[in-house]
């Protein structure tokens, strides 16, 4: 199956990273959000990424046009018909991503693979509300995306093998490593990663260590690029606490419950990067 179009459903802080990879690879794209502000916000954030690769020589001015001039921008759901391949990156809210995928569903060809970057919701619960649940799968990236170089590819119940060969394609394609994950609450790497994060919010709010000198310990004890507040911040509070959420709830276990720190930042409005304050002020 050779794909031409590739839809991106939602342009925020992980759409606009798929977007850009997804035309660096040299495909058309369809970049949609829910309104022009947002969508023009993911253009921005892919216009600031290309302008600083051009700075330092990683491409060419005209390569960053040509790359832009195949991304297109929409708020109608109805501009991703044609589209072979759809991936989406919407909140991360399981009711929301049903309504979506239901009319994605009557909008878009039979033989389409929709694809979906949650952190861990149930990929098979988003597939049985289309029509071609054997053309749907998980396809999770790392943020930033235009870095991070695994995607994790999960099987649904039902996703076929033509769709998981095509999906690993595209993956390779954009330049990344895929690895193959069976459905389980937050897949592989974030079912690790997560308790983690969570874990080191504990040990700020009970007072054992500054948020600095959490993040410089594992950075310099357990050799992480990243210390886990300042990785947390990245991924953005509101989202990583959904996704805690999500083990807490699917599993029942209490040793995943979420930080009440996490909470209450999310509470406050504070999500780190995107909103320039969460545990750090930027
Ligand atoms: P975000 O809040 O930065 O962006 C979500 C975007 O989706 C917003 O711009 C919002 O307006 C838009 N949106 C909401 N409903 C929509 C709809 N019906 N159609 C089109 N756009 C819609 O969130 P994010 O961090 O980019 O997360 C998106 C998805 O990616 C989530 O499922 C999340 O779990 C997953 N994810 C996030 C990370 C991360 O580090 N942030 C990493 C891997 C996966």
């Amino acid at each position: 199956m050779s794909l031409k179009a590739i839809g991106v459903v939602g342009a925020g802080t992980m759409g606009a990273g798929i977007a850009q990879v997804s035309a660096a690879a040299g495909y058309e794209v369809i970049m949609r959000d829910v309104t022009e502000e947002f969508v023009n916000r993911g253009r921005s954030v892919i216009e600031k990424n290309l302008a600083r690769s051009v700075s330092k020589q990683k491409m060419s001015q005209e390569q960053a046009d040509a790359l832009m001039g195949r991304i297109k921008c929409t708020t109608k759901l109805e501009d991703l018909a044609e589209c072979d391949f759809v991936i989406e990156a919407i909140i991360e809210k399981m009711e929301l991503k049903k309504e979506l995928y239901r009319e994605l569903d009557k909008i878009c060809k039979p033989q389409t693979i929709f694809a979906s970057n949650t952190s861990g919701l149930s990929v098979t619960e988003m597939a049985a509300v289309t029509s071609m649940p054997n053309k749907f799968i998980g396809m999770h990236f790392f943020n930033p995306v235009p870095v991070m170089k695994l995607v994790e590819i999960i099987r649904a119940a039902e996703t076929d093998d033509e769709t998981v060969e095509v999906t690993r394609e595209l993956v390779r394609k954009m330049g990344k490593e895929p690895i193959m994950v069976n459905e389980a609450p937050l897949f592989a790497v974030n079912r690790i990663l997560v308790p983690m994060l969570n874990e080191a919010m504990f040990v700020l709010m009970e007072g054992v260590a500054s948020a600095e000198d959490i993040d410089k310990g594992m950075q310099l004890g357990a050799n992480h690029p990243i210390g886990p507040l300042a990785l947390s911040d990245l991924i953005g509070l509101d989202t990583l606490l959904m996704v805690c959420e999500t083990l807490y709830n699917e599993t029942g276990d209490s040793k995943y419950r979420p930080c009440p720190l996490l909470r209450k930042l999310v509470r406050a409005g504070h999500l780190g990067r995107k909103t320039g304050r969460g545990f750090y002020k930027y």
